[in-house]
């Protein structure tokens, strides 16, 4: 079969803009911790947006759903992953998928009143949780990324007019860049997967990283929100709680089943990896996985 060259790497952050475009990876991780990988499966590389979910989650564990709704929404927006919008009356980002949601669930990471450096201490404690092991933070990819952030500053201060965050918003925008420039290889991101799909128990070190009742609105926001403004597309055609990042990730978690991570960095016009879609999709037709589909 001809390997498909098709997309481009992300160009907004110059240290993306440079990747090996022809890097390919898959690992797949079991609700009972076997982990499967394969191709470049030792390539680490930037998690990007797919840190949205679980600090998503980290924020709804810390403080609870009501304290977390409050400021963002859980509403699908159609929109790309860095527009500039928020609910009428309220001014609350649609959804935490979306930067400005991900930007105002970052501040909600932690206890409330924890310092910006607490905030993300927190952050890395718990995705390392998540991971089975220490993630550490790429720094050339955060410079370069935070040097440029112009949109992002633009929506933290946004967030900050309309009483959605607290404190100083560019210490908002630091920590979530410093979240999205963490470092991972597929296996982390499966294992990472598997362990929403375990109900929040990663199923390597046993750790119980966030509550099942979390877990069950991580996944159902990543069913609705998770695939930029693919969402739709994503859910008809693979049908699986998922998320994308930038970098050329994409997770999916099945409930109960397991935990899957790819790894591609050219991106379509949504942002998506585009053999990163394909994969996906074939496994989810040829093992049967859509959650639509009576197994
Ligand atoms: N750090 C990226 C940004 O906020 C994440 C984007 C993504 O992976 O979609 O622009």
């Amino acid at each position: 079969m001809e390997a498909d060259h098709s997309g481009e790497t992300a160009d907004y952050i110059p240290e993306l803009a440079s990747a090996d475009p022809d890097r390919l990876a898959v690992a797949i991780c079991t609700e009972d911790g076997r982990l499967y990988s394969q191709g470049d499966s030792d390539v680490a590389f930037s998690i990007q947006s797919i840190s949205k979910p679980f600090v998503y989650a980290l924020a709804l564990a810390d403080r609870g759903f009501d304290a977390v709704m409050e400021k963002v929404s859980v509403e699908p927006s159609g929109d790309a992953f860095n527009e500039i919008s928020f609910e009428a009356g309220t001014g609350r980002p649609l959804n935490p998928m979306i930067n400005a949601g991900a930007i105002a669930a970052h501040t909600l990471a932690g206890p409330s009143g924890a310092t910006p450096q607490e905030r993300t201490s927190r952050i890395i404690d718990g995705l390392s949780a998540f991971a089975g092991r220490r993630l550490t933070v790429d720094s050339a990819v955060y410079e370069s990324e935070i040097a440029t952030a112009y949109r992002n500053r633009a929506l933290a201060n946004m967030l900050r007019a309309n009483e959605i965050i607290e404190g100083e918003p560019l210490d908002a925008v630091t920590g979530y860049t410093r979240q999205c420039s963490l470092l991972v290889t597929v296996d982390d991101l499966a294992l990472m997967a598997a362990t929403l799909a375990n109900r929040g128990v990663n199923p390597l070190t046993g750790a119980p990283v966030v509550p099942a009742e979390v877990v069950r609105q991580v996944l159902s926001v990543m069913a609705t929100c998770g695939m930029y403004d693919g969402a739709g597309h994503w859910m008809t055609n693979v049908g699986i709680p998922a998320k994308s990042g930038v970098a050329g990730g994409v997770i999916g978690a099945l409930p109960g089943q397991v935990g899957i991570a790819t790894f591609s960095p050219r991106l379509d016009r949504h942002g998506n990896s585009v053999r990163g879609v394909d994969l996906f999709r074939r496994f989810t037709s040829e093992m049967g996985l859509h959650l639509m589909e009576v197994p």
